[in-house]
């Protein structure tokens, strides 16, 4: 079976670092090739052969060939929690809501937007925000996550997918957060460049850290879709 790999290269010399690694590996490569952004490689590779390179190098399985059979949706999943504090400001999916607490964090600390990075960094691959988005990064310190989710839009257009979907839900004891739901949503869809968002509100009924109002998390899920790539 032959597969597709992408090659996290950043540069030619390390983009023929890797590949003269498979190759020394023994697996067959018949194929390579430069994306726009001289950041992905496409290299069409055995992948009987795959699980023993996989498990010492950066490369990344995206599909299976041939292409008329190959996956053209990815799924992840986020999570996240911040805790509840005085003397910040609540932001949640880029939306100021007047709360008498704010969440802890080094960025804005918006929970929201945070699981929904998270959800659309695990279905193409890439880890989680803490990889890409640091919390001792001076650059980070306050900053709106707004502008991080943009990021990792782009990131994943890098990668050659779009976002179809986004579904997320936020759980928090308090406040009411219902008359917020289109501002979040216009927010992360602009953002993430999302097809469709939605943003669903629960509590836990009184129970746990969210219940006792300590924190807030939120949970997502995103669909992305394969663009065409040769
Ligand atoms: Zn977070």
């Amino acid at each position: 079976m032959w597969g597709i790999l992408l090659l996290r290269a950043q540069t030619l010399t390390n983009f023929y670092a890797q590949l003269h690694a498979i190759t020394a590996s023994g697996v067959p490569c018949i194929y390579a090739r430069y994306a726009r952004h001289a950041l992905l490689v496409h290299v069409q590779i055995c992948t009987h052969k795959f699980a023993a390179v996989w498990a010492r190098s950066s490369i990344f399985p995206v599909n299976e060939y041939p292409y008329g059979g190959m996956y053209m949706f990815r799924i992840g999943q986020g999570y996240d929690v911040h805790r509840l504090t005085e003397g910040r400001a609540l932001v949640l999916g880029g939306v100021n809501i007047p709360f008498t607490h704010g969440l802890e964090g080094h960025s804005d600390a918006d929970v929201l937007c945070h699981a929904v990075m998270d959800a659309m960094l695990g279905a193409v691959g890439l880890g989680d925000i803490g990889q890409h988005f640091s919390d001792t990064t001076a650059e980070y310190k306050d900053i709106s996550s707004l502008i991080l989710l943009a990021r990792v839009a782009e990131l994943v257009e890098s990668y050659y997918f779009t976002v179809e979907n986004i579904d997320a839900t936020i759980i928090a004891q308090a406040p009411k957060l219902a008359a917020y739901r289109t501002d979040m949503e216009v927010n992360i869809s602009e953002h993430a460049r999302a097809f469709a968002v939605n943003v669903k509100f629960t509590t836990e009924e009184g129970l746990g850290f969210t219940g006792a109002g300590k924190g807030i998390a939120a949970q997502a899920v995103c669909l992305l879709k394969r663009r065409d790539i040769l």
